[in-house]
């Protein structure tokens, strides 16, 4: 069954090109998450930070099992969201003001700061960093310090997987 990953809201979004270059970033979104090497990737990957809980009132677990990670990521039921395994991922994207990291997360919003948005021809790392925020949205979890096992965490790995496949496909 194929995912769908859709724009929902937008803010700050004032000029026409910075939705229409959501749209081409969503585009290539779509492309990795049906793709088979997305699958194989996510099958394959030595992930070391495994922590997922499905809404925030309960306790994170490990889930140990990629093929486990991968239908979560699938089925796209948001943490705190009663849509359930819809099968859409729904994208909210507002855009900041911040310096430092490139975006974050809060709830169900996706923060992406505009100096990195209006990079020129950079889609490829939005779309990564979009990765990265949604899987946070559907539940999995990192260290907030620069921790060993963050950078292979599942919302890490997946950055790394997307620009791996969209760069090498
Ligand atoms: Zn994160």
């Amino acid at each position: 069954m194929k995912t769908k990953i859709l724009i929902g809201k937008l803010y700050k979004f004032k000029k026409q090109w910075r939705v229409r270059k959501a749209k081409r970033v969503a585009d290539l979104m779509n492309r990795v998450i049906n793709s088979d090497r997305f699958k194989q990737e996510v099958l394959g990957y030595e992930f070391t930070d495994r922590r997922y809980r499905p809404s925030s009132s309960e306790e994170y677990q490990e889930i140990n099992d990629n093929e486990e990670i991968y239908e979560i990521l699938m089925k796209g039921n948001e943490q705190d969201s009663n849509e359930g395994e819809d099968h859409t991922w729904k994208l909210h994207i507002k855009l900041g003001r911040g310096l430092r990291q490139v975006g974050r997360r809060e709830g169900n919003l996706i923060i992406t700061q505009n100096w990195f948005f209006k990079k020129p021809e950079n889609e490829k790392e939005i779309a990564a960093h979009w990765f990265h925020e949604y899987s946070h949205v559907l539940g999995f979890h990192h260290d907030f310090e620069r921790t060993d096992r963050r950078p292979d965490s599942v919302p890490y790995g997946l950055g790394t997987i997307v620009k791996r496949v969209l760069e090498n496909p």
